[in-house]
């Protein structure tokens, strides 16, 4: 149930869905591994709009390139670890916001006692390894899954629903041997990650309320130079050695 003060504060969005929309932003539950450009800007909309538990992981300090993109950081952070500077800025954004923050690395065993506990996740990752150990967890547990992957002035962004879409490896499978690859440092504007963000969290939104058109099957190519959004189809694989098997 909303109190007063929550009516009050959400009035101009009530407006849009309902007390009961609102109830339900209240009732979801989100985990967001990484809290960089994507993941800072993902959790500012998220507390904002009054979703009501948020389970933030990143293993990273704050560092001075980090601050031409990654919004939740100030100078002063330099050298802290992101995980507890996001966790205070965004209690700070909204006090009846339940947060558990992990300043710790994403491996398997701590990402399967995250997901099975959320309602949906979002991929605020960089780096492909990762992505494909939440990818596995998120098929393995049920779990919806926000995707997306910035580069340049380029990002792409999908929507997961295991049993249901492609996962992550029937779009891209990934080769081990591309490890060395992912660990390169990428050229990277603050708008891109600003702009996915944005709409990785109203993918979030919408999975919570029920409402609109998700990105389910279908992948958002966004090239902000010539700002071209593209949209495509995408198909299971039903060989995938990931969700193959999941119905
Ligand atoms: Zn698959």
């Amino acid at each position: 149930m909303l109190d007063f003060q929550e009516i009050a504060r959400y009035d101009r969005q009530i407006r849009l869905f309902g007390v009961e929309g609102q109830e339900k932003l209240k009732k979801t539950s989100v985990l967001v591994v990484g809290a960089g450009g994507l993941g800072t800007v993902v959790t500012v909309y998220l507390a904002y709009a009054g979703i009501g538990k948020l389970i933030l992981l990143d293993e990273g300090l704050v560092e001075l390139s980090n601050l031409n993109r990654q919004i939740l950081y100030v100078e002063a952070d330099i050298g802290k670890p992101k995980a507890h500077v996001a966790c205070k800025k965004l209690q700070e954004i909204n006090s009846k916001l339940v947060l558990n923050c992990y300043a710790q690395k994403f491996d398997r065993e701590l990402g399967e006692k995250l997901v099975r506990d959320v309602d949906i996740v979002v991929d605020a990752l960089d780096n492909w390894e990762t992505r494909m150990i939440l990818n596995e967890i998120c098929v393995k547990y049920r779990k919806p899954l926000v995707h997306a992957g910035v580069n340049g002035w380029y990002g792409q962004i999908t929507t997961i629903i295991p049993g249901k879409t492609p996962c992550l490896y029937c779009i891209r499978p990934y080769r081990s041997s591309e490890k060395q690859r992912s660990r390169e440092v990428i050229s990277i504007i603050g708008v891109t990650p600003g702009v996915l963000g944005i709409l990785e969290a109203t993918e979030v939104l919408k999975l919570a309320l029920g409402i609109g058109e998700t990105l389910q099957g279908r992948i958002l190519f966004i090239d902000l130079l010539s700002l071209e959004f593209k949209t495509f189809e995408i198909k299971r694989n039903p060989a995938c050695p990931i969700c193959g098997n999941v119905h």
